[in-house]
């Protein structure tokens, strides 16, 4: 069955282009997909359209679309097992996360399957006039461009279509050419939860040529994109020209601070999965360690020495931690951010080498690395390399590790370890993160807003302003007894 669905229909590519996706654990063969060009991109675009201007969705009711998204969830959960393999193929992460993943997607789903059901229709407003009846009522945008990474595939893909639904919005989904098969499963979910033709399109394909087009296309009224800070900046800019909504969710640097009074084993605990879970590749990964001076070579050593303990190995292997990089590409990113950092001074504590042994050789994996005697001003600090690599610096008091949390143009996410409340709640205030944990990392639920500060985006995703992302508002004003004002007698 060919994988693009553009107006109720599943096509090839008008081009006929096809894109192999190999396992990053093993480079095995997980499929061969159908890749867009800009004419199917174009395609999807006017159906999407056609769909929203004269179609069904944008005037089902809010109950209506409330069952949908449930039954989309129940679905998701009915195929969690195929979805969870199908993820863990493609993006090579450990088969149990992926399972973790689909659960995620679903209740991201219900959220806000729920949400809508049980919102008021509009808001009255006061206008201190009893002949008018003033109200704000909240309407799909339109059709919407929705734009997705390959690093949680499925999960970024439901904090953007599930809102958009939910809102009642037509759209065009391109999921990163990477990771492709589980939108395409996803899309079927969706039809035959009676989504109706046109309302959610796929195109799989590269960002130049099946992605491009979504940024600049008139018909498009908003452009959501989940990837990085250099692409999310092309796409702003090639969005203004006509003036769309741009909602983006890019990188993050992120500052796991650490103070000596934080509970050691915890705090040591909660550092490696900040940064190495599913080998670095989160937006949120708290990949710069701030430890107060005092604490810095007792935890550093314990944290380098569980560092080299973590067993890395593909989807399906029971005794691995953590899994491969994406690609070759990337893999060759991280290493030299790593080079460039030891060129710039940082010291390499371990790591920083590919593994080797059955079953790692074909894959693109990297080991868990950290590097201490770190600063602010290196490029391996700065930027995000997306990898399993833990940079190190040491701060002394509040304020320095506030000031050294903030050197960075990112600020998607963090976290502050003490055993010091009050300490906590200061720390928490100032930092200028979308996301602040205190004494945990990571968690996060479809309840809240989800987002970045700073140069790590623009707009939330999840909770109600990730559906506030997906409407305009509408002022209607009544005049209920008319007549004549006079002004110009
Ligand atoms: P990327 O920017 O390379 O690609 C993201 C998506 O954009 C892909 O679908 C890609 O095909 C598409 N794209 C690339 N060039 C394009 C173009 N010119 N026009 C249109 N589309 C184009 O990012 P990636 O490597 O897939 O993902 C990793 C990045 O995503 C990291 O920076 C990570 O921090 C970020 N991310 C952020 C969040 C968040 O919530 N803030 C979540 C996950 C990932």
């Amino acid at each position: 069955m060919p994988d693009l669905f553009i107006d109720g229909e599943w096509r090839a590519a008008l081009g006929g282009g096809t894109r192999e996706i190999r396992c990053p654990a093993d480079g095995s063969l997980v499929g061969v997909v159908d890749e867009a060009g800009g004419k199917d991109t174009a395609e999807a675009i006017g159906a999407a359209r056609r769909a929203f201007d004269t179609g069904p969705w944008p005037r089902a009711s809010a109950r209506e679309r409330a069952e949908l998204l449930l039954h989309v969830a129940d679905l998701l959960l009915r195929d969690k097992a195929a979805l969870a393999r199908a993820e863990s193929l493609d993006t090579g992460k450990r088969f149990v996360e992926s399972e973790y993943d689909i659960e995620d997607v679903a209740a991201c789903f219900r959220y806000f399957g729920h949400l809508v059901a049980s919102e008021p229709a509009g808001r009255i407003t006061d206008t201190g006039r009893d002949d008018v009846d003033s109200r704000v009522v909240y309407e799909p945008v339109g059709v919407c461009a929705l734009i997705t990474p390959w690093n949680y595939p499925l999960l970024q893909t439901a904090w953007k279509v599930a809102p958009a639904l939910a809102a009642g919005n037509t759209f065009v989904l391109k999921p990163s050419e990477l990771t492709p098969h589980t939108a395409v499963h996803l899309t079927r979910l969706l039809a035959e939860a009676g989504l109706p033709p046109g309302a959610g399109n796929l195109v799989l394909g590269a960002g130049p040529e099946a992605g491009a087009p979504l940024a600049d296309h008139p018909d498009v009224d908003l452009l959501s994109f989940t990837g990085g800070l250099h692409t999310g900046r092309r796409l702003m800019a090639a969005a203004a020209g006509t003036v769309k909504k741009v909602a983006l969710e890019l990188g993050g640097k992120n500052p796991n601070i650490v103070f000596a009074d934080a509970d050691f084993d915890t705090a040591v605990d909660m550092a490696l999965t900040a940064v190495f879970l599913h080998s670095g590749q989160v937006c949120s990964a708290g990949a710069r360690l701030l430890v107060e001076d005092r604490l810095h070579d007792r935890f550093v050593d314990e944290v380098v020495r569980r560092a080299g303990r973590i067993r890395l190995g593909g989807p399906f292997d029971e005794r691995a931690q953590t899994g491969p990089l994406i690609s070759a590409a990337h893999r060759a990113k991280v290493e030299a951010y790593v080079a460039r950092g030891l060129a710039e001074g940082a010291v390499l504590r371990c790591g920083g080498a590919r593994p080797s042994g059955p079953g790692l050789d074909e894959g693109f994996y990297y080991l868990p690395t950290v590097l201490d005697a770190c600063t602010s001003g290196m490029s391996v600090v700065r930027e995000e390399s997306f990898g399993p690599v833990l940079t190190v610096e040491r701060f002394t008091g509040e304020d320095e590790a506030v000031r050294l949390a903030g050197d960075t143009v990112y600020g998607l996410a963090g976290a502050v370890w003490t055993s010091d409340e009050a300490r906590a709640a200061r720390v928490a205030a100032r930092l200028r993160l979308g996301t602040v944990w205190i004494n945990d990392y990571h968690p996060y639920v479809p309840q809240a807003e989800w987002g970045g500060f700073k140069q790590s985006g623009s707009g939330r995703e999840l909770g109600p302003a990730g559906l506030a992302e997906y409407r305009e508002p509408k002022h209607i004003w009544r005049n209920t007894a008319p007549a004549p004002q006079g002004w110009f007698d």
